[in-house]
C-alpha cells in the first residue's frame, strides 16, 4: 500500500486494515470458486485433472484481483469512519 494518495496526499498509514482484506478476499474467492468447480467437477465426471490445472490457474488470478479492489475499499471505509484516524489528523 502507499504511503498517501497520489492526489491529494492523505496519509494511509493510520487506515492500514491488517488482515482484514486478506481474510474478506480468501472468503469471497471461495465462495465464487466453490460453486463453480462443483458444477466443473459434475460436468467432468472422475477425470479431475483439468478441474484442478484450472483450479491452480484462475484462484490465485481471482484472489489478487479480489484482494485490490477489498483493500481498497477496506481503506476508504476506514477513512470515512475515521477508524484509526488520530484527533489532529486533518481529512
Ligand atoms: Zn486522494
Amino acid at each position: 500500500m502507499q504511503d498517501a494518495c497520489g492526489q491529494c496526499g492523505l496519509g494511509f498509514r493510520p487506515y492500514a486494515p491488517a488482515a482484514g482484506p486478506a481474510f474478506l478476499t480468501i472468503a469471497v474467492t471461495g465462495m465464487i470458486m466453490a460453486p463453480v468447480l462443483s458444477v466443473a467437477a459434475a460436468i467432468l465426471g472422475p477425470d479431475r485433472t483439468p478441474l484442478v490445472l484450472v483450479g491452480i490457474v484462475t484462484m490465485p488470478v481471482l484472489a489478487l484481483v479480489l484482494l485490490r479492489v477489498i483493500k481498497g475499499a477496506m481503506v476508504g471505509y476506514l477513512w470515512a469512519l475515521r477508524i484509526g484516524a488520530r484527533p489532529d489528523d486533518k481529512d
